[in-house]
């Protein structure tokens, strides 16, 4: 039996939060255990399609999948295959509709999903503003940034006895009365900490910034225009106050919605909590993310992309999500039913940076966005023939007649298959770079949860520095004193500085161009987080927004360094 080898750190993860406790709080299962458990559960789907078919060599493929580290799906699948709560998506969007009922409805769904590890996305662009009329008290609303504040309170209340902090994501459109109290939110209240915010940008309101011209506030309960204001004000509002506390993002909801695969089921409103999966209401999706880094052939002292091993990686991880969609317990029906319409995937990548490192190649360069290209076009490519092999045996996801796929005369059985997630916690398990951002720094720590701080150090580097002559016993040292970069650093060659580049290093448009080249190829959306330098002016913060929309982002979240007292991942010594 193949035994995983996993970092120390790892491990930390994995037992904090993953194995399984005894009611006495001790971890009663090891990594192999767990891995087989949720091999074995997920491997349960198979016989119902094919009653020849062996479940048992699905399972044991599954498991080598995770168990080499070259293919991990999002924690609830995680957690929670084959125990008791078979709550397996990492990702939902609930509807918010314009009553007392409907609010206090989707935060009971709310409660609900965050006990199993999901997180949630809105959009509260139904809600009726502020001081608008309440007919049958003769009173008046309180507004869609009040009641996110009920929200807030109660994932506050919930995250004590939950698996993990289940994330929000608030949204607002851009023509909501209420968008300007949206924008600053955060900063007024302090308050809605367990949100990100983003705001829906449309077309029109594009247009109208670019032409410096006015667009209309809608109250949505009359759908009459109740002010209007300058566009060029607004995205400059927002940019301010991204520039100071790195949030509200912008979420392109019209460019989200050209390609929403089943418009005759309904529009897209709304994403998930980090913005890499915009949902219909109600839907969930489960994730799952190949390790690049893990995909590399090497020869002689150089490393290549192992084009075989990503193929079957890529087919038996599509075989993998679309299975979770059949065994996973859904917390409401309205939810089961739509996802097991539509059944989104959202297969991606993490370890992009690492593997860049091993390839030689900068991230920020024309070379880097061929390699993410390449790559992804791959990933698509192989997902799409695995998707429509398994909508031969297994029939195309229910909704697909009237959708694009069936337009396109693509015969699928999942109407998303590519997404770009953070890997937040998986990457850490994989031991890799997260999803499609850049190396923050080459030696860091990282506070994980309860303030703990896990240490970090780039093996490669080492590798690299002793291969091409440039190790010493104090080049650590020298990294720590640079703030985790090499730039600049003399003894280390101009070429190997350009290929160990951090997240610091690397422009706005850079990061811009990065997210929209794995955009390309990702049917659903990209998590990516738009570094700018603690000295960055507002007009790059707007200028990225620009080059985002321009580029065919679906949305941009930018995060200026020093922002936030509290930001997750901080350079330091290791020692
Ligand atoms: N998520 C959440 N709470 C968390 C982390 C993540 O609800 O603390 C959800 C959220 O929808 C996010 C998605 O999980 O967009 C994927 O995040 P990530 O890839 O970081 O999750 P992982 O599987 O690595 O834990």
């Amino acid at each position: 039996m193949q035994t995983v080898t996993l970092s120390p750190n790892a491990i930390r993860v994995l037992e904090k939060r993953y194995l399984a406790k005894s009611a006495k709080g001790e971890v009663i299962e090891t990594a192999e255990e767990l891995f087989r458990r949720v091999a074995k559960n997920i491997a349960e789907a198979d016989p119902h399609y094919n009653a020849t078919e062996d479940p048992a060599k699905t399972e044991d493929a599954f498991y080598a999948l995770m168990v080499s580290g070259r293919f991990l799906p999002n924690s609830p699948t995680l957690m929670n295959a084959g125990r008791e709560l078979q709550q397996l998506s990492a990702c939902f969007v609930l509807p918010v509709g314009d009553s007392i009922c409907e609010i206090f409805d989707a935060v009971k769904q709310t409660a609900i999903i965050h006990k199993s590890g999901g997180g949630t996305g809105f959009s509260f662009s139904r809600l009726r503003p502020k001081d608008d009329l309440v007919r049958t008290t003769g009173g008046v609303s309180s507004g869609p940034v009040s009641f996110m504040s009920v929200f807030n309170h109660t994932t506050e209340a919930i995250k004590q006895g939950g698996t993990r902090r289940g994330a929000n994501m608030g949204i607002l459109r851009v023509d909501h009365p209420d968008i300007l109290d949206f924008i600053h939110c955060k900063a007024d209240t302090g308050k809605i900490i367990n949100f990100n915010i983003s705001v829906a940008i449309t077309d029109e309101f594009m247009r109208a910034a670019r032409e410096d011209k006015d667009y209309p506030l809608i109250n949505p309960r009359t759908r009459e225009t109740v002010k209007r204001l300058s566009a060029r004000m607004v995205l400059d509002e927002i940019a301010k106050e991204a520039h100071a506390t790195g949030e509200p993002g912008l979420f392109f909801v019209d460019v989200t919605n050209r390609t929403n695969p089943t418009p005759h089921v309904g529009e897209i409103e709304a994403t998930n909590p980090c913005g890499e999966q915009p949902l219909l209401p109600y839907e969930s999706c489960n994730l799952g993310s190949i390790n690049l880094e893990r995909h590399l052939k090497r020869i002689d002292d150089r490393y290549e992309i192992d084009w075989e091993a990503l193929e079957g990686t890529i087919r038996t991880s599509v075989h993998f999500l679309d299975n979770v969609i059949d065994v996973n317990r859904y917390p409401i029906r309205q939810i089961e039913e739509i996802t097991k319409a539509n059944r989104k995937i959202g297969l991606g990548v993490m370890g992009f940076a690492r593997m860049l490192f091993k390839l030689g190649v900068p991230y920020n360069c024309l070379d880097g966005l061929r390699v993410a290209q390449q790559v992804m076009a791959f990933v698509r490519r192989v997902g799409y023939e695995q998707s429509g092999q398994l909508a031969e045996l297994r029939g195309v996801y229910p909704n697909w007649r009237g959708s694009l796929h069936e337009k396109r005369g693509q015969r699928v059985r999942n109407a998303y298959i590519t997404t770009i997630a953070p890997t937040g916690t998986v990457s850490m398990i994989a031991d890799t770079s997260g999803g499609c951002e850049p190396e923050f720094s080459l030696i860091w720590y990282k506070n994980v949860m309860d303030g703990e701080k896990l240490p970090y150090i780039l093996d490669y580097l080492i590798e690299a520095a002793k291969r091409e002559g440039f190790w010493s016993e104090d080049l650590l040292e020298r990294i720590v004193k640079n703030k985790g970069s090499v730039n600049g650093i003399d003894q280390v060659p101009p070429e190997w500085q350009r290929v160990f580049v951090t997240a610091h290093e690397i422009s706005p448009e850079w990061h811009v161009r990065m997210q929209a080249a794995f955009q390309e190829y990702s049917d659903s959306a990209v998590s990516k987080t738009i570094n700018l330098p603690s000295d960055a002016g507002v007009e790059e913060v707007t200028k990225a927004y620009l080059l985002a929309y321009e580029l065919g982002c679906k949305g941009i979240t930018v995060y200026r360094d020093g922002a936030r007292p509290d930001q997750v991942m901080n350079v330091g010594s290791f020692r």
